[in-house]
């Protein structure tokens, strides 16, 4: 059974508007879950307008890999860990990447689209190769960005210098591969094709490992963007607008939010996307730690607690590892009751996915109105009687606003410090993801309380029920 053209185009105009819906409802918490419904909705009806569209063969393949790839899919979504979802998201990405890659040399090897005569004919040549080299460094380059979420590869920034010229020179290459190609006969230029396919992988792998530490935030939603930029490429070679659409629609978000990133950074979009020097860190020396690390016992913070009358909860990548959510939002409760004033502090690169602490608390009910993001909180650090720090530490490191030579220096921070007293709550003294000490821990004001946070939030709660 096939759809009549007209309503094909009108089933990829719906969706297209469901997406475009799903993208804004994405944009407050509040209304995230209705955002994804309409996501899955317009995705089923992308789907079924596609594989019932004119000239679509092979229904019965077609369904049972969609079957087996639900299932999959499934299995991995219930699976998958909240900490591990960056990692997930990123090996995704390259799977849309592959897809451009497999589409553009399905394109250039179909014998129709070498029926196209003159403007046309190159067009489709040049539709085919851009599509191949976006989907390419997409495809590497997430894969190395997998490696490092999942500490497979170092995170640290890796290269070397001459590393522009020889990009530079890559790219100048795939160019002039690329006129080699449009100039050939039939699909004589697959030498050609193939060549640039091996160049831009290669790219793809270097442009990422030059990206590391705190910077990482940034390549996670730069590689979201290049799959949307393959996935629109994909659209233009196989004549699809709503891929086109789709494409475009996650390409620009994910420039948008990578941009949003490096404002909350304070980093140059072009030179993290260019891995033109890690981090603003000027290199030399780092500040020595100076202080002394003192510690408290579950009784004792549970006593500066009751004590307080304003606490901020600033939560990391550490909360999310210990699950301690749940726990953290009955402690918040209970000082709610005891009315004291308690709020949480959100910096924009917390956790390892953009929005990743937003979505625990969403996850363990913690109202909207008490989570506050950094630049609405920072100022009221010198009120607050008590920062916990839950399993954070990069977003609460003074050393990016006081040491040129942190590889962080000159991302705005959470400025824990400026409180009355802080509660640093981790299980020892490591670094946080950039490899940074943090002198926040030697602070006359800083307490440190070791443990896992879950753990510790339970035992502090049974002494302020106590
Ligand atoms: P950090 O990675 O800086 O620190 C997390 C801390 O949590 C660690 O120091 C660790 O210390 C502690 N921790 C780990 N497990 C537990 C546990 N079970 N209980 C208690 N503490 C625990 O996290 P932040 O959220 O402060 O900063 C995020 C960092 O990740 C930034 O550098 C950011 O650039 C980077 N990043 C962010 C991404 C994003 O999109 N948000 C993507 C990729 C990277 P210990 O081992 O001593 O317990």
């Amino acid at each position: 059974m096939f759809i009549v053209k007209e309503i094909q185009t009108a089933a990829y105009l719906f969706a297209s508007i469901l997406f475009i819906l799903s993208l804004g409802g994405l944009s407050s918490q509040e209304s995230a879950k209705r955002g994804v419904v309409y996501g899955i909705i317009g995705m089923i009806v992308a789907i079924i307008a596609t594989v019932l569209g004119q000239g679509v063969a092979g229904h019965i393949y077609i369904i049972v890999a969609i079957a087996i790839a639900s299932v999959i899919g499934l299995l991995l979504a219930r699976k998958v860990e909240m900490t591990a979802m960056p990692q997930l998201v990123a090996i995704l990405h390259s799977f849309v990447g592959l897809a451009a890659v497999l589409v553009g040399f399905g394109s250039y090897l179909d014998p129709k689209s070498h029926e196209l005569q003159g403007a046309a004919h190159t067009i489709h040549l040049v539709e085919v190769f851009v599509g191949i080299f976006i989907g390419a460094i997409t495809f590497t380059g997430s894969i190395i960005a997998w490696g490092k979420l999942d500490g497979k590869v170092p995170s640290k920034p890796w290269s070397f210098k001459g590393l522009q010229t020889m990009n530079l020179l890559l790219l100048a290459a795939c160019t002039v591969l690329g006129v080699l190609y449009c100039k050939a006969e039939g699909t004589d230029g697959m030498l050609y094709l193939g060549i640039m396919t091996v160049i831009a992988s290669f790219i793809g792998v270097v442009l990422v490992m030059a990206i590391g530490g705190g910077d990482m935030p940034v390549v996670v939603s730069m590689l979201n963007s290049y799959s949307g930029w393959a996935a629109a490429a994909a659209g233009f070679m196989l004549g699809n607008d709503l891929l086109i659409v789709t494409g475009a629609l996650v390409g620009s978000s994910g420039a948008i939010l990578s941009m949003h990133m490096c404002h909350a950074m304070n980093r140059s979009f072009f030179s993290v996307i260019f891995a033109n020097g890690a981090g603003s860190g000027s290199g030399g020396e780092k500040k020595a730690m100076e202080g002394e690390v003192t510690a408290l016992n579950h009784e004792e913070v549970a006593a500066l607690l009751k004590e307080a009358k304003s606490v901020v909860i600033v939560p990391g990548y550490g909360m999310a590892v210990a699950k301690a959510q749940y726990p953290i939002f009955d402690m918040v409760q209970t000082l709610r009751k005891a009315n004291k004033k308690v709020r949480f502090a959100i910096h924009p690169v917390a956790g390892r996915l953009p929005g990743h602490m937003n979505v625990l608390l969403a996850e363990a009910n913690v109202p909207y109105d008490i989570v506050l993001e950094m630049d609405e909180i920072n100022e009221d650090m010198p009120e607050t009687d008590v920062v916990m720090v839950i399993g954070a530490n990069d977003v609460v490191n003074p050393g990016a606003q006081d040491d040129p030579a942190s590889s962080i220096y000159g991302m705005p921070v959470i400025e824990a410090w400026k409180a009355e007293k802080v509660i640093i709550m981790k299980r020892s003294m490591s670094a946080g993801y950039s490899g940074e000490d943090n002198p926040l821990f030697y602070k006359p004001n800083s307490e440190m309380l070791y443990g896992d946070a879950k753990a510790s939030v339970e035992k502090i709660m049974g002494f302020l029920k106590a």
